[in-house]
């Protein structure tokens, strides 16, 4: 792996254009200019890292497009120490942004073989604080709840009971959600007394939130 000058400008052309699409936050900003999406992709794919399209990786999944990334981590109103969990841990890039933005981070895949690939991948790295989890998100991690914030980037046709049990009083749910081909992207807090308020920012394409492992 490697990361030259000319991927570092790519990564500043991916920058400019995610400001231009209107995502402000700095944390977020730095997080794409320090990570080389390029070691997320196929090598021969590595061009594909710095354009603002989806792409696929192994095991029929794909790694986000960079934009839902950025949206849906500004929806999260990461803080400094909070404890994220995340729902498909897939490439790996979304848990490293967050953890590049000073969050404790939870991830969880179905798919062994994507999830050993992955696992290793992090720590070669250099991202090998984040904690990777095997299992079934439907789940989420009873051993290390409860979470500041729980993001899921499958798209889920239900609001899964066990994550919202999961969230701290207070914390922050980004769940895109819908039946069919389009989930629209919702921002659950969930309030002091238990009770949620649910807000919607938009339609999004994911693959689906499947039940059980693989
Ligand atoms: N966050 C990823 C995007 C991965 S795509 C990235 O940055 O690359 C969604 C991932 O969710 C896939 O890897 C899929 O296998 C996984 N997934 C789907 N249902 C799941 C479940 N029930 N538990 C854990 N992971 C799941």
């Amino acid at each position: 792996m490697i990361d030259t000058h000319r991927h570092r400008g790519l990564r500043q052309q991916l920058v400019n254009e995610l400001k231009s699409k209107g995502i402000k936050n700095e944390l977020i900003l730095s997080a794409f200019m320090d990570i080389p999406r390029h070691y997320f992709l196929e090598k021969t794919f590595a061009d594909w890292a710095y354009k603002d399209v989806a792409f696929p990786i192994d095991a029929d999944q794909t790694i986000s497009q960079p934009y839902t990334v950025a949206m849906q981590t500004t929806l999260l109103d990461i803080k400094k120490g909070d404890k994220v969990l995340e729902i498909g841990t897939g490439s790996g890039f979304q848990a490293c942004v967050l953890s590049h933005m000073g969050a404790k981070v939870y991830t969880i895949e179905r798919q062994k073989k994507l999830f050993d690939k992955t696992e290793k991948f992090l720590h070669d790295i250099g991202f090998g604080n984040i904690r990777t989890l095997y299992g079934d998100g439907y789940e989420g991690a009873p051993r290390f709840a409860p979470f500041d914030k729980i993001l899921i980037t499958a798209g889920a046709s239900e609001i899964p009971v066990k994550l919202i049990e999961q969230l701290k009083p207070g914390g922050i749910m980004v769940i895109p959600l819908g039946q069919g081909d389009l989930q629209k992207m919702l921002k659950i807090t969930k309030n002091e007394d238990g009770s949620l308020k649910k807000e919607n920012f938009g339609n999004y394409r994911f693959v689906p939130f499947l039940k059980g492992v693989n």
